[in-house]
């Protein structure tokens, strides 16, 4: 009996906070998933496990993979790995981001923070998308498959527009992401692959521990209209949203997942 076509996503950054729920919600819709990680073995395993529970399929094939997006060979294996275990790319979710060491004053950070951030942050997912977009378009061209609907996604923040003095970085990083959105929608639309960006708000992961008890207070007194911490599961949502192909004809969107916090209010 001829096996159904399954579709694939590539999740960076998936072994942990948002990327792992972005990886359990595409399996719980059926897609097959590659993990990405960078370091954390034990952790890539645990979202591994979850997302093949949540898949509720026997068969379902969730892998990791792990390699440093900032690195171009390893970025170059990630894919290597993509097409000999799935044979095919539906979906990129370029995720995986890091935030700074330390947050520290703009006229005091260093060269070496700026390059780590730019290199995860902005590199990484820049040239991921060109190598990926370039395998896209090839299996669009050969055509194995009809319904070839594929789609980029990147996690941005709302630090890609709001100014935090003490993480400059950073949010050159994000600004420059959601930029890289708009190229990719606008090159990519008449090889019929959409582009779209979520940018989170504050989100409860590892990310954020550390300023667990600042966003308790600033969220108490109102930071969103919806007063509560942003989950995992809220972007994960979204991004199992963009990848049922419902929204054909918009490219290039920001779906903002934030409570609200990108409301001015008066
Ligand atoms: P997190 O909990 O710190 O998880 C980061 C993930 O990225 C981990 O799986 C980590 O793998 C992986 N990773 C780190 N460096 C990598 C690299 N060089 N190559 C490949 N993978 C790498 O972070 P998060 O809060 O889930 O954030 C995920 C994304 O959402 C980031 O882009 C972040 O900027 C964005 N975001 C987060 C928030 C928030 O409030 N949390 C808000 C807006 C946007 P290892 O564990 O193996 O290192």
């Amino acid at each position: 009996m001829e096996r159904k076509i399954r579709k694939t996503a590539l999740v960076t950054g998936a072994s942990r906070g948002i990327g792992r729920a972005i990886a359990i919600e595409l399996a719980r819709t059926g897609f097959d998933v590659m993990i990405n990680y960078a370091s954390n073995d034990a952790a890539a395993e645990q979202a591994r496990a979850e997302a093949m529970a949540a898949s509720g399929d026997r068969e379902a094939h969730i892998a990791c993979y792990r390699g440093d997006v900032s690195s171009a060979t390893d970025r170059e294996a990630l894919l290597a790995a993509m097409l000999e275990r799935f044979g095919r790319l539906d979906l990129l979710v370029n995720n995986a981001g890091v935030a700074p060491e330390a947050r520290v004053d703009l006229l005091e950070a260093s060269e070496s923070s700026f390059d780590r951030l730019i290199g995860i942050n902005l590199k990484g997912p820049y040239f991921l998308t060109q190598a990926a977009a370039r395998w896209m378009i090839e299996q669009r061209n050969s055509a194995k498959d009809d319904d070839y609907q594929p789609a980029i996604v990147n996690i941005t923040s709302i630090s890609a527009y709001t100014a935090s003095p003490e993480r400059g970085d950073y949010c050159v990083a994000k600004a420059g992401l959601a930029m890289m959105t708009k190229l990719y929608a606008a090159r990519l639309a008449s090889e019929g692959i959409n582009v779209y960006e979520i940018r989170p708000g504050v989100i409860a992961t590892e990310m954020t521990s550390g300023v667990k008890e600042k966003y308790d207070r600033l969220i108490a007194d109102g930071l969103t209209p919806i007063k509560r911490w942003g989950l995992p599961e809220d972007v994960g949502r979204a991004v199992a949203a963009i990848a049922s192909g419902n929204l054909p004809f918009s490219t290039g969107e920001v779906i903002n997942v934030d409570g609200g916090f990108h409301l001015r209010r008066l």
